[in-house]
């Protein structure tokens, strides 16, 4: 079982890396955060009190950071010129794995760099969830080279349920920025739903009963609805705890609009929910799960 480094344990990071350990991979982890790590250590993972303890003697290094400044540092250092980050301590032999939402241009800078040094690298961005990183049913977008693809699968497996390999470096962030494109414009369009039918005095419940049985079927309605009641494991029917916050939902929007910009898609549902989001988050609630944006959107007070 290769010996693993993991680097950030929070939200994903802290459950996936608790997976590998019950799947028999020796894992040394590092976060910034000092609970962080801790927590870590309460699931079996080796505490490590720096980067260079965590990767120095791994076989396989996987990353789960917030973006893409936190990505760019810690495989390059603090400086950018590679002397003090990831690719630095890691060995020559090393597969490296960044499992990270971020920017296509980051995901292929950093692969590049990587490949000049003559480590194997791949980008693996997921869908699911911390629920999903806790059940490890998560599902990885893998964008890479294919031999690197080949030894990096059976770890994924460790903490996934579906591995596409979807092409060459950055395609994993395209397959994900995409994916959370349609998420966020499905659930305004699931949060608009509900907000016109309490206008028009037809009860939550049964909207949900025809529609989840209708060609308004999808994902944002029937595992995650955004109102409380109809799916009881939904955040609504917890004060809208994450789950996955507004503010993740509004970085990958964002992801998404800027690769549209730069490669003239058309994408105007997107724009219309990045900016819908940023309000959202602009009021507050960047911390509160996405659907919460139903609260916005009816106009409720929370
Ligand atoms: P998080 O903020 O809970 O965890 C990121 C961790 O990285 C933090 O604990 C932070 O301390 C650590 N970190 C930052 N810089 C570091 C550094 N230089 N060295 C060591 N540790 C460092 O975020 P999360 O919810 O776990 O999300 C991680 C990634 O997964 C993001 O890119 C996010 O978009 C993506 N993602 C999240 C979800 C979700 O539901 N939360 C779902 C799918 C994808």
């Amino acid at each position: 079982m290769p010996r693993i480094g993991f680097i950030g344990l929070g939200n994903m990071g802290g459950p996936m890396a608790a997976n590998l350990v019950k799947a028999g991979h020796t894992v040394k982890g590092y976060d910034l955060s000092e609970p962080l790590r801790k927590a870590a250590a309460e699931t079996g993972v080796t505490e490590c009190n720096s980067l260079a303890d965590a990767v120095v003697d791994a076989e396989v290094v996987i990353t789960m950071l917030p973006a893409g400044q936190h990505v760019r540092t810690v495989y390059l250092g603090e400086d950018g010129a590679g002397d003090d980050g990831i690719l630095a301590h890691a060995p020559n032999e090393a597969l490296l794995i960044d499992c990270s939402t971020i920017d296509v241009d980051t995901s292929r800078n950093v692969a590049a760099a990587a490949a000049d040094k003559g480590l194997s690298m791949v980008e693996a961005p997921v869908s699911g969830g911390v629920g999903g990183a806790q059940a490890a049913t998560l599902t990885f977008m893998v964008g890479g080279p294919p031999e690197s693809v080949d030894r990096a699968r059976p770890i994924l497996e460790a903490m996934g349920r579906n591995v596409v390999h979807t092409g060459g470096p950055g395609t994993g962030q395209a397959a994900k920025m995409c994916n959370n494109m349609m998420l966020g414009i499905q659930m305004l369009s699931v949060v608009e739903a509900f907000a016109l039918a309490d206008r028009l005095g037809l009860d939550r419940q049964k909207l949900f009963d025809v529609a989840s049985n209708a060609s308004g079927q999808c994902w944002s309605l029937t595992t995650y609805c955004p109102v409380p009641g109809p799916v009881p494991a939904s955040p609504a029917n917890r004060d809208y705890q994450p789950g996955f916050t507004a503010a993740m939902m509004l970085k990958d929007l964002r992801l998404s609009q800027d690769a549209a910009a730069r490669t003239g898609a058309v994408t105007s549902l997107g724009a219309q929910a990045a900016m819908l989001y940023s309000m959202f988050c602009n009021s507050g609630e960047g911390d509160t799960d996405f659907s919460g944006i139903f609260q916005m959107i009816d106009g409720q007070s929370r």
